[in-house]
């Protein structure tokens, strides 16, 4: 391994530990934990670091999908290197496991340029921020992931940094309080975020270039899952590449993680992955063929039986199976609404008529009645859905 790989490897675990709160905080009040295997946050033990480390793609060209953004960073990479400048700020905006970080680590690797790692969470007061700006050095990438989750004061510091370079340090107090201005190092801002709806404006503005990530359709998610059985020296079939591809919910954060229970599961039984071989093995993990887990069959459940499909509030069903509503609102809905078994509506989440069908019910004659005047969402149209429930109504 080479000293920059094991200096990202350990600005990587750094930034796990950083990220981890959430679980964290779950397991502490004694709340069970969500289906790990199909949340697409990264959850920060050292064995999924080092595999996701040992998988993720280092040049534009391994990046598979999302070919627009991949056009425009190119564009704007090769700009900054005609013109011998730092390239402009980036700001990666999408659901968690798209390539976020992947992006980022690739804009420092193809710019030739060092690249520091840090996060939102981790930066509480402007001074942290300033101590990490003072030392970077000249072109080096600054990444935080988790932008929307820095401390304001900190945001107010940056936007002086990332327009003239130079940050304005507070000494002292009161009335004796002076500032001095301080030049910094020119830096390329790389900012991700799950929430750009929650960026201050003028945050915002100050990103020279903003990408939207898109979920992936399973043809990319097989690219992605070929590509990682080559490096993981796997022999799997195209069939179970095909089966793992749809139950990953258009995150190749997930479709590698699947991947990687199916090596285990061939490596204890023996032999090839194959279709049945990922049958088998994801069923034993509970991950059925839409790649719906316990937790979404749980508010489908709830939703179907108890509330007789619906309208019912977000916070009502997240109390209802026992979760945060913030996983129910970042991670389940989302999933289920791009999967077309969950509407919107203004008085609240509504099951489709996919979703009686999925679970094999039948709705009461009115409600079926009001479902089938209702808009059926075509596949594209519950993507798009599925990523707006994240982003407001930005897209
Ligand atoms: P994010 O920062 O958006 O949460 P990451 O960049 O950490 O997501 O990606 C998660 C995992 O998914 C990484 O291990 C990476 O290898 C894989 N991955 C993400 N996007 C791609 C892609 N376009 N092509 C190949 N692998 C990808």
């Amino acid at each position: 391994m080479s000293d920059s790989d094991e200096m990202g490897r350990a600005n990587e675990m750094r930034r796990a530990k950083e990220m981890r709160p959430a679980k964290e905080m779950r397991r502490a009040n004694g709340m069970p934990p969500a289906d790990e295997l199909l949340q697409p946050e990264m959850m920060g033990s050292e064995a999924e670091v080092a595999f996701e480390g040992a998988l993720r793609p280092k040049s534009l060209a391994e990046f598979v999908g999302q070919h627009r953004v991949r056009g425009q960073l190119q564009l704007l990479l090769d700009a900054a290197t005609i013109q011998n400048r730092t390239p402009d700020h980036i700001l990666l905006a999408g659901p968690p496991g798209l390539g976020k970080t992947t992006l980022a680590m690739i804009v420092a690797h193809e710019s030739g340029r060092p690249l520091r790692m840090s996060s939102g969470p981790a930066i509480q007061h402007a001074g942290d921020l300033a101590a990490v700006l003072s030392s970077l050095v000249p072109g080096e990438v600054l990444f935080v992931d988790e932008i929307h989750r820095m401390a304001r004061s900190a945001e107010e510091l940056l936007y002086l940094a990332m327009e003239d370079f130079r940050i304005d340090i507070m000494v002292g107090k009161g009335a004796g309080a002076t500032s001095i201005p301080l030049d910094l190092a020119p830096f390329t801002l790389v900012g991700a975020t799950t929430r750009s709806g929650l960026l201050p404006n003028p945050l915002r503005d100050r990103f020279g270039f903003t990408a939207h990530l898109e979920f992936y359709d399973a043809d990319e998610l097989v690219h992605v899952l070929r590509r990682a059985a080559v490096l993981l020296e796997l022999r799997v079939e195209d069939a179970a590449l095909i089966e793992i591809a749809n139950r990953s919910r258009g995150t190749p954060r997930i479709a590698n993680r699947l991947l990687r229970r199916v090596r285990d599961y061939a490596l204890v039984h023996g032999g090839e992955a194959t279709r049945a071989v990922v049958r088998s093995a994801l069923e034993l993990y509970d991950v059925d063929e839409l790649g719906l887990d316990r937790l979404d069959r749980a508010v489908m459940m709830i939703l179907l039986t108890r509330f007789n499909g619906g309208p019912v509030g977000l916070n009502t069903l997240a109390v209802s199976v026992g979760e945060e509503s913030e996983t129910i609102e970042s991670v389940v809905e989302p999933f289920l609404v791009r999967i077309g078994l969950i509407i919107r509506t203004p008085r609240g989440r509504m099951a489709t008529r996919e979703g009686w069908e999925h679970f094999g019910m039948q709705p009461r004659n009115d409600i079926a009645e009001q479902l089938a005047h209702k808009h059926r969402p075509t596949g594209n149209e519950g993507a798009r859905a599925g990523t707006q429930q994240l982003f407001g109504d930005e897209l």
